[in-house]
């Protein structure tokens, strides 16, 4: 918490705008699923910004504004004395345009997140970096503010030295998003990872120590979510939701009462290493406490690119085995995948391809290598002189194999992945075989809401005007369709085919090289930013 001095020092109260930047168009956002759902929008609503916005003084006053769903505008500047802004690396273009409109009315912008956490000499123009966590940072920033809210002289780096602890975190005010605009709800409970792959800058940014939020606070927020109307889906946003598997084993029973509480209408998921699957008693808990996905970044079926990147924890099952066992728990694994490795060989696309069909998972986020900075990747490349600094190139790591080919690869596996009748083929097995071990619940009051009943009426209408009528997959479609519906699958038919939709729509763009290759660092983790 605040320290008193500072609390009392905060006198003036302060009109503050946070602003959440667009993304660039990513495979794991599923934009091109939005316009299927009624009114959906945007991704996830921003942790770290509405963190921010709690912490702030109670008699200031906060607007938030997520510009993937509206852009902030005059009125906006005009009332705010102040403006916060927080993203990652992939927004920084649309960062330092959120500046450039603030400045255009005199006013004081402060940056804080992970990209500038990483990388403060991204951002010369902006009044006020905050570097690193919440915390004596975010103190500082508030008790300057508050005292002279004009632009300092010059740039003022604040960076955090003692962090506020996770159990001390107030809730996150998402009372200030428009929640039903969004795709996923989200929370996190622990930030680090104890891992130190080579390509991921978590450990270098959070710790390899996970700190956490206590299960009290977790059920709160997930309270407060239902309260704000966020009911569907709720992602964990934690790096690694097995980084302390004690934790983990401490929240689920919290979960599971919480979900009979509320009559299981909210569906969980997260993020976790795939040696999860070695974990029966964590993977019973989170299938009663309805988790429905866990993203696994297996990055490669290659055990020799595995070890080369420090990532054998994936090795302590066999990778098809472990996938198996996660859905045998009537979840599906979402999965990372990197190309352009140092270990890749010309067959590594077929290889690839293979394990796609193998596995059954339908949706993997493919990206090409991108080193980040502040990762043992970026320091190794950069000694072996392989950083290359060029942006209309699809990653910035020159590869052992030659670019193009490298690029095609990738181009050929976008494609060949998300062929629609293959793809339906993985949905297909994911309903009769992972969906169908899902905890059977019986349906809850709200889901037997007319209002629910509505909404999966608009995205079954949308789903047969916007792909079986006007869609140019309407073959697959159909088949898909009339298998699930004549298995009374209703639930598994919408979902499948709203998110294949997307997955289909942007490997097309991407294979046919309208997409970047290189959207690795905006995979599912991108909300996890405590950073502010
Ligand atoms: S890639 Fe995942 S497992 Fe590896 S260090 Fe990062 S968060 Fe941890």
């Amino acid at each position: 918490m605040r320290a008193k001095a500072i609390e009392k020092a905060i006198e003036g109260g302060r009109r503050i705008l946070c602003v959440f930047p667009r993304y660039t168009s990513a495979f794991g956002t599923f934009e091109y699923a939005y316009p299927l759902p009624d009114g959906v929008r945007a991704f996830m609503p921003p942790q770290a910004l509405l963190l921010i916005a709690a912490y702030l003084p109670e008699h200031w006053q906060v607007r938030f504004i997520d510009e993937n769903i509206r852009p902030a505008g005059k009125q906006d500047f005009e009332w705010a004395e102040a403006v916060f802004v927080s993203g990652m690396h992939i927004q920084r273009q649309q960062m330092n345009d959120i500046c450039r409109r603030a400045h255009a009315f005199d006013l004081p912008v402060a940056l804080g997140g992970p990209s500038v956490s990483a990388c403060p000499d991204y951002y010369p123009s902006f009044d006020y970096l905050h570097v690193g966590e919440l915390g004596d940072a975010t103190d500082e920033l508030i008790a300057r503010l508050s005292s002279d809210p004009s632009r300092p002289a010059e740039q003022v780096v604040l960076k955090t030295v003692d962090r506020v602890a996770m159990s001390d975190f107030p809730i996150p005010a998402y009372e200030l998003a428009e929640t039903r605009k969004y795709f996923l709800g989200s929370i996190q409970y622990s930030s680090g990872c104890p891992y130190q792959c080579e390509f991921c800058d978590i450990p270098g940014l959070y710790g390899r120590n996970p700190r956490l939020k206590t299960p009290e606070q977790i059920i709160a927020e997930l309270d407060k979510l239902r309260e704000c109307g966020m009911t569907d889906s709720i992602y964990f946003v934690d790096d690694n939701f097995i980084g302390n598997r004690k934790a983990a084993l401490d929240l689920l029973p919290h979960l599971v009462a919480w979900q009979k509480r509320t009559g299981y209408v909210t569906r969980l998921a997260c993020e976790a290493t795939l040696n999860i699957a070695k974990r029966p008693e964590i993977l019973e808990k989170m299938r009663e406490a309805y988790f429905a996905t866990i993203f696994c970044g297996i990055e490669t079926p290659d055990p020799d690119a595995l070890k080369a990147m420090h990532k054998d924890h994936n090795m302590m099952v066999p990778i098809l085995e472990g996938v198996q066992t996660i859905n045998s728990y009537g979840m599906e694994v979402v999965s990372g995948i990197i190309m352009g490795l140092d270990t890749d060989k010309p067959e590594t696309g077929d290889a690839l391809l293979s394990f796609v069909e193998q596995s059954r998972i339908p949706l993997l986020t493919i990206n090409l290598l991108q080193a980040l900075p502040k990762t043992p990747l970026w320091d190794r490349l950069e000694r072996e002189n392989r950083l290359v600094h060029d942006e209309g190139r699809d990653s910035n790591v020159a590869f052992l194999l030659p670019y193009d080919e490298v690029v095609n690869s990738w181009k050929r596996c976008m494609e060949m992945a998300y062929e629609p009748t293959r793809l339906f083929a993985r949905y297909e097995y994911q309903c009769d075989y992972t969906y169908a071990n899902r905890l059977k619940v019986p349906p809850s009051a709200e889901k037997k809401s007319w209002a629910n009943i509505k909404r999966g009426l608009i995205m079954l209408r949308n789903l047969f005007w916007k792909v079986g009528v006007r869609g140019d997959y309407r073959r697959p479609f159909w088949k898909f369709a009339w298998s699930r519906l004549a298995k009374g699958d209703i639930e598994g038919f919408i979902g499948s085919a709203m998110i294949a939709h997307h997955l289909i729509v942007f490997a097309r763009a991407a294979s046919s090289g309208q997409q970047n290759a290189s959207n690795y660092s905006i995979r599912l983790r991108e909300a996890s930013v405590p950073a502010e």
